[in-house]
């Protein structure tokens, strides 16, 4: 390099070309501890020296990262400690370099111990959000070698090597955070896994737990089944006796329901639910329910419309567990529409692609209805075993009484169904809404 260089436009091109090379180089280091010896290497270009260190401030001391031009063996990572009045406090204080001519003639200057006298120094802080977060020195032989001009050079040099220091400071950090990460990520991946094994191993016990109960509940429910029914025809003539007997055969037949869902459930979480696949024709599910219905319909003068589902393609499924979906989904339509409300069950066929089953048909059923709609968080957890959001105190309180609640098990029991289909069933609702009634329509794809 041209030390007697005029023209400063030359100057101002080959220091810009300078600041690239050295920005390039630092910018491919892929190491972050190679970075200060980087700087050294490239240093040269702007300002030629002879023996040269980077040194990182650590309160008072000032440790050197990387070092040019020391004698060999000289230790890797040698510790200056900054002492009152000395050339690197003053250049803490100041933030400025300092320019020395020649060091033997200075009080501020202490000669480490084992390195040759060289007279020349520079020292540049590097300066980092206002501060010295370390230092360039740069000695050379010669008295006066450097030249003030080159301080304005090095010091844009400073100024770049101290944004690489702190990158590489900040991906060190990082690294380091990384690596905590990761320990961390592992640790709770083990406890969830063990949380994971635990809650299996309820559920698996919960399961057991309703089919076992269910069972033997089973059994004496349908001796006292026998009993009343027998009673029934023995008091058949009593005026007063025939409405108590016929009170114990609903409460018996609605237990018998909850006792029979329970067994679906577990026969659902067990995948033990038989699918027997017939052609079925949907429609015909869908009148016979409604007629089913027709009382409850009629008393809580609900509105049932039926759209588009008597062309739909037979398909082929198992009629009797379709009929017990599609009677929960209206039933519960029932259930939580007020009176004058109305429900419309809607179908239409999805052609294979669109299908997003793979290859075939599917058919598609809507059960939309204008009732208390359901909040979006919970449009997940509905179908979930006895997850149910209305109050205890409304359980049993009647299959299609509004908001009257049951066990939970309905929508656990239809996805059940559907999933042993092949099918999907999901909910969509605007929200949970008591005074606008918002409605939630329910869809169930089955494939043909
Ligand atoms: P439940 O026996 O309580 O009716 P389900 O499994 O059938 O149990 O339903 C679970 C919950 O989903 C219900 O408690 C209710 O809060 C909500 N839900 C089901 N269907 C509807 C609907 N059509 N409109 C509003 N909420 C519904």
């Amino acid at each position: 390099m041209n030390h007697g260089m005029q023209n400063k436009e030359a100057l101002f091109d080959w220091l810009t070309q300078s600041m690239e090379q050295i920005a390039q180089a630092l910018s491919t280091s892929l190491d972050v501890r190679e970075v200060p010896g980087i700087i050294l290497d490239q240093l040269p270009r702007v300002v030629p020296y002879e023996r040269g260190s980077i040194l990182l401030r650590d309160g008072n001391i000032l440790r050197i990262v990387a070092m040019r031009g020391f004698p060999p063996g000289w230790p890797a990572d040698t510790r200056v400690p900054i002492r009152e009045n000395d050339v690197f406090q003053q250049i803490v204080e100041s933030r400025q370099a300092l320019l020395i001519d020649d060091v033997t003639k200075t009080s501020a200057w202490l000669q480490v111990e084992g390195l040759p006298i060289n007279h020349s120094w520079l020292g540049v802080p590097l300066v980092s959000k206002d501060r010295v977060i370390g230092m360039v020195s740069l000695t050379r032989q010669e008295a006066a070698a450097f030249r003030p001009e080159e301080i304005s050079l090095i010091r844009a040099s400073a100024s770049q090597a101290t944004v690489a220091l702190v990158n590489a400071g900040l991906l060190n950090d990082l690294e380091r955070l990384n690596e905590q990460l990761e320990h961390l990520v592992q640790e709770r991946t083990e406890e969830l896994k063990r949380a994971y094994a635990r809650l299996e191993k309820i559920d698996q016990a919960k399961t057991s737990f309703i089919s076992i109960a269910a069972h033997e509940l089973r059994t004496p429910l349908t001796l006292i089944n026998g009993y009343t029914s027998l009673l029934g025809s023995v008091v058949k003539e009593n005026k007063d006796a025939s409405p108590l007997v016929e009170g114990i055969l609903t409460g018996e037949r609605r237990l018998l329901d909850v006792v029979n869902s329970m067994i679906d459930v577990s026969k659902i979480d067990t995948q033990e639910l038989l699918v027997c696949k017939t052609a079925v024709n949907l429609w015909l599910i869908i009148r016979v329910i409604q007629s089913e219905y027709k009382t409850a319909l009629k008393e809580r003068q609900i509105e049932f419309n039926v759209v588009d589902v008597e062309q739909l393609p037979e398909i082929q499924a198992d009629s009797q567990l379709l009929s017990k979906l599609f009677r929960q989904l209206i039933g519960n339509a029932i259930k939580y529409t007020p009176n004058g409300g109305s429900i419309t069950v809607q179908g239409s066929v999805i052609s294979g692609k669109g299908s997003g089953e793979g290859q075939g048909d599917s058919v598609e059923i809507l059960i939309r209805d204008t009732g208390i709609g359901i909040d979006p968080a919970y449009q997940e957890v509905i179908f979930d075993k006895f997850y149910q959001m209305g109050s205890v105190e409304l359980h049993s309180s009647g299959k299609t009484r509004f908001k009257g609640g049951g066990p939970g098990l309905g929508l656990a029991i239809a996805r059940g169904i559907v999933q042993a289909h092949g099918g999907r069933i999901w909910v969509e609702s605007p929200g949970h809404d008591e005074k606008t009634f918002p409605g939630s329509c329910f869809h169930v794809v089955l494939p043909v």
